[in-house]
Order: structure tokens, then C-alpha cells, then sequence
């Protein structure tokens, strides 16, 4: 895997809140509620969803300034910092920054008048926290789309302008995202801009679409910049649950082998051998180790002449049989169990296997 993945580029590193972005900081798992941020309770608890799933930072819609004054009370009851989000306004960036946002996301190209950008860049300066540029190859600055089109170079162009604006009045605690909505133009912007700047990079592909367009435009987008050592916070966008989303960061993390959380499952895809219910099997297994933080590696499998063997690098596994199933680890077979009672077996020997390991 090593050699598929180019070492990282090195950037300037930045904090949003606890969590440090950029260089050899972890490549953090990020994403953005859709609940009104105005609405408290439900944006808390869309939150909490999201800390438990692993979500490391949290960017909320900021409308209007009855949004950016909510931020207060949601920072009392969550864990992870928060982003606010901004379009235009810049009062709203100064009052989510006075609220206790941990970042802002607002690109100084579309404030306005210069000192208004410079009490935003003064404001986030005075509260120690970064603002992310974020550019759309779907709303760039009228003149850069007019010379250059909605391409590649025109985002990295629109990308750097933004980080000059920002960097010409002194402020450097920046990090830059650049979305289209096709892989190849994502990819290929941030190509550009690497070359250009040491700014840490935000990736993900925007308005990827639902679920299987969403999670392979994003796999291949991030997977893409993340192998080629760019990206140093990610956030896949998915028209779904936003905990669906973080499952996917990590996942997209563990398959190029940059970062572990959770269990691995691996199951195999069922053929004319297989005579127990493995999809089930397979979902309730998914659901029962979803929220444990254990790095081990669970196999199942559709049958136990050839499933064991298939998955000899598994910790443990289940494999089933006409009636019966069995329990392995490292391939081979160490128990024999009713099917019906395959999954509660197999989670028993698990909390076993990591007690073990947590007592060491
Ligand atoms: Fe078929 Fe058995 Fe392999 Fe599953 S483990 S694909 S059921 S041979």
C-alpha cells in the first residue's frame, strides 16, 4: 500500500479548535449538519450522532444572525468544533466568531468593501481561529469565469486570489477547499494549487449525488488527491444522513491505509455455495459493531469450505453451513454453533478478544 499512497505534502498546519490540520496532523474526518442550525436541539443531536460516529469536525449553515448567535448554545453541548458557515455577510462572521465558532468558512472575495474582510480577518485573529476559502467551480468570481471558464485553472486561480486577500492583510490561518462536482476538474485544481501554495487542503467533491453515486464520486475524488499526498482534512458529501458520510471518510482513510477506526468487516459476496442468510447475517453484524472503536477484523462468510480459507488475515470470522455455522480466527475453525445463534457467538467471542486486548 505504501507505494500507492505518495507521501504527504507538507503544509502550513493550522487548529480548529482541538484538532490540528495539516503536515503530519492526522487527516481529520469532517461534516456539515442539515438541520437548521437556529433549531438547537435537533442540531445537537444531529452532532452527537456525528461525534459518536467518529466526526471530528463539525461545519453548521450560518443563514442568517439568529443562526450565528446559536452557535453559543450548541458549543456548551457538544465536543467538536464547529465551523460556521458563510455566505457574504460579513457580521455573521464576526458574531459566529464571537459565539465561539471554531473556524469560519467564508471566502473574502465575495465580503465586499476591504474593511469589512479586515475586521473578519482581525476578528478570527483576535479569537485564534482559522477560515477555510472554499471554492465552487459553480459560483467563481464573475472575471475568472469569464476569462478562464468554470475549469480547473480557473478554481485554483479563484483559490489563490482569496488566499491573497487574506494573506495581504496578514492573516495566514488559512486552509482552502476547491469542489466541482466531477472528479477529474476536483482533482486536477488541486493539482494546480498544491504547485502555488503551502495552505493546508480541505477535500472533498461537492454535490456528489445519493448514496452509490455519492460514495464512488467521493472514494474516487478523495481517494485520488489523498494517494497523491494531497488533503488534510476530508468531507464526503452525501444526499443523506451527514453520519453516512463520516462512515464513508473512514472508510475511504482505512482502504488506502492512512488512518483505522472501528472494526473492519469483510464479507464475501455469497454464490451458489452459500446456504444461510448472509446478507442479514452481514447487516446485523455491520449494526451491532457500527459505533465500537476496535480495530479488529471480521469475516463472514457464506460457507465453511472455502470462506475460512478466503479470509485467513480476519481476527475472527463466521462461516456458515446447511443448518450449522462456525466460528474461526486466523482461518481456522474453533467453534461449531447453531445458525440461528451465528451472530451472538461471533459478538460474544469479539467483546472477549478486545477486553483481552484492553487488559494488556
Ligand atoms: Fe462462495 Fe463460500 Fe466463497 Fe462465499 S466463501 S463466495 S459462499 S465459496
Amino acid at each position: 500500500m505504501g507505494s500507492l499512497v505518495m507521501p504527504r505534502r507538507k503544509t502550513r498546519q493550522i487548529r480548529v479548535g482541538p484538532v490540528m490540520v495539516g503536515s503530519d496532523a492526522p487527516i481529520s474526518v469532517q461534516s456539515m449538519t442539515n438541520t437548521q442550525t437556529r433549531d438547537t436541539a435537533a442540531t445537537i443531536q444531529q452532532i452527537h450522532a456525528l461525534t459518536s460516529a467518529g466526526c471530528e469536525i463539525v461545519r453548521v449553515a450560518v443563514p442568517e444572525m439568529v443562526d450565528a448567535l446559536a452557535i453559543r448554545e450548541i458549543k456548551d453541548r457538544i465536543t467538536i468544533p464547529v465551523i460556521a458557515d458563510i455566505h457574504f455577510d460579513f457580521r455573521l462572521a464576526l458574531a459566529a466568531a464571537e459565539s465561539g465558532a471554531n473556524g469560519l468558512r467564508i471566502n473574502p472575495g465575495n465580503i465586499g468593501a476591504r474593511h469589512k474582510v479586515k475586521q473578519v480577518a482581525d476578528c478570527a485573529r483576535s479569537h485564534g481561529i482559522p477560515i477555510r476559502i472554499g471554492v465552487n467551480a459553480g459560483s467563481l468570481e464573475k472575471e475568472i469565469a469569464q476569462r478562464l471558464g468554470t475549469t480547473a485553472a480557473a478554481m485554483k486561480e479563484s483559490g489563490l486570489a482569496n488566499i491573497r486577500i487574506l494573506e495581504d492583510l496578514g492573516f495566514d490561518d488559512i486552509k482552502v477547499s476547491l469542489k466541482a462536482s466531477d472528479v477529474a476538474r476536483t482533482v486536477e485544481a488541486y493539482q494546480l494549487l498544491a504547485a502555488e501554495t503551502d495552505v493546508p487542503f480541505h477535500v472533498g467533491v461537492t454535490e456528489a449525488g445519493g448514496l452509490y453515486a455519492g460514495i464512488t464520486k467521493s472514494a474516487i475524488g478523495i481517494g485520488l488527491l489523498l494517494s497523491k499526498g494531497l488533503g488534510d482534512t476530508i468531507r464526503v458529501s452525501l444526499t443523506r444522513d451527514p453520519v453516512e458520510e463520516i462512515r464513508t471518510g473512514y472508510e475511504i482513510l482505512r482502504a488506502l491505509g492512512l488512518r483505522q477506526r472501528g472494526p473492519e468487516i469483510i464479507s464475501c459476496p455469497t454464490c451458489g455455495r452459500c446456504r444461510i442468510n448472509l446478507f442479514k447475517i452481514a447487516e446485523d453484524v455491520e449494526k451491532a459493531l457500527l459505533e465500537r472503536d476496535t480495530q479488529i477484523k471480521v469475516a463472514i462468510m457464506g460457507c465453511v469450505v472455502n470462506g475460512p480459507g478466503e479470509a485467513k488475515e480476519a481476527d475472527i470470522g463466521i462461516a456458515g453451513a446447511d443448518g450449522t455455522g462456525i466460528l474461526f480466527k486466523k482461518g481456522k475453525v474453533f467453534k461449531k454453533v447453531a445458525q440461528d445463534r451465528l451472530v451472538d457467538q461471533l459478538l460474544y467471542e469479539i467483546d472477549k478478544m478486545t477486553k483481552n486486548s484492553e487488559d494488556v
